[in-house]
């Protein structure tokens, strides 16, 4: 079967009845062409519920002790989890360790493949490391420089360099403010935790009035988060991808060793040509029609289909509970094609970039 078919299989399993029309609907990119380079006009606006298994710990990186928190036109705040903690935190990563795993194990299989594409490596050492500081100076070790330029998670998520060092690649991926349906007062619980000290038994620490006491204020587990990520421009096999890494995210926000499990749920995905959409807008929806109490997992997937529905007209609705799910439970067979597809995808990607700015 060739690849194109593989992937028609495996899109057709995803989208179901609305598979040739998302199909016709994505990019296409064979060969590399200075075209690629240029805005398409292509959004998925994908709809998420970010369901927390268990407590949440979400703070923006300046105030260490408090929630993220934002004030609604009802005249409470809500919790809220900025994009930098989903996107680059959570999201990027786990594409990133996906990434890793595939290449390990089939490098034997595809690396010819890739360097066919245009691949320039042997191996596979891409790391989050925003800007090579580090391997300038030779503080890190040899080969690790950081986003290496050539791989879904550098041309999907984009990537900076160095003045002087090449070209910036920005991300095809644009999230949103993913905001809590429920108000702070009922989502949220301050938890005192403390550390005893084996020597004395106590959590008394000299110098200090406390000692080992400390407190977080978490989101109750159960709270629903509701927000809309927008992915630009991509061929089918770049969009699989995105989509697994989205539904296969399981942690996010801080002391993930022992907090923060979450589900997504991806409810519903508009195909359309602009954004449409937002997570603040769907959540002050919902809790004016909750006010009184917290809606159910169900009542909020619900609220969202009845949104996404307003706007049929604009491109291609796909409404369907189970995509999170489908995307979970996609065999390993089929995962390992659409990274080999997307992979492919984004080398054209990166020599019609080339190509746009003028590089030999
Ligand atoms: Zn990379």
């Amino acid at each position: 079967m060739s690849s194109q078919n593989i992937i028609d299989n495996i899109g057709r399993k995803v989208f179901g009845e609305k598979y040739e029309e998302i199909r016709n609907w994505c990019i296409t990119r064979n060969t590399p062409n200075m075209y690629h380079a240029i805005p398409k006009g292509k959004v998925a606006n994908v709809f998420i519920v970010i369901e927390p298994l268990s407590r949440l710990i979400i703070r923006h990186e300046q105030e260490t002790t408090d929630l993220t928190t934002i004030p609604t036109p009802l005249g409470y705040s809500v919790p809220a989890i900025l994009n930098t903690k989903f996107q680059s935190g959570a999201v990027r990563r786990q594409l990133l360790s996906l990434l890793h795993e595939w290449f390990d194990r089939n490098k034997g299989k595809y690396l010819s493949e890739l360097k066919k594409a245009g691949y320039s490596r042997d191996e596979y050492t891409c790391t989050m490391r925003p800007y090579m500081k580090q391997a300038k100076e030779k503080q890190a070790p040899e080969g690790f420089e950081g986003y290496c330029g050539e791989c879904p998670n550098c041309l999907i998520f984009g990537y900076a360099v160095q003045e002087g060092a090449g070209y910036n690649v920005k991300s095809r991926v644009e999230g949103d403010l993913y905001v809590c349906v429920v108000s702070e007062e009922k989502a949220t619980v301050t938890v005192t935790f403390n550390a005893v000290d084996d020597i004395t038994k106590t959590t008394a620490m000299p110098g200090t009035e406390t000692g080992a006491l400390y407190e977080f204020r978490m989101v109750e587990a159960g709270m629903p988060f509701v927000g809309k990520i927008a992915l630009k421009d991509t061929t089918l096999a770049e969009l699989l991808l995105t989509l697994i890494a989205i539904a296969r995210t399981t942690r996010i926000g801080g002391r993930v060793t022992h907090f923060g499990e979450i589900k997504i749920h991806i409810p519903a995905i508009l195909f359309s040509n602009y954004e449409i959409g937002s997570g603040y807008e769907l959540a002050t929806r919902i809790l004016g029609k909750y006010s009184s109490k917290a809606p159910t997992l169900e009542e909020v997937i619900n609220e969202i289909t009845a949104y996404v529905s307003q706007f049929k007209n604009q491109g291609i609705p796909v409404i369907d509970r189970e995509l999170g799910n489908k995307l979970r439970h996609m065999n390993k067979s089929d995962v390992d094609m659409v990274v080999l597809q997307a992979w492919k995808d984004v080398l054209v990607l990166k020599k019609s970039l080339d190509k746009y700015v003028g590089k030999k």
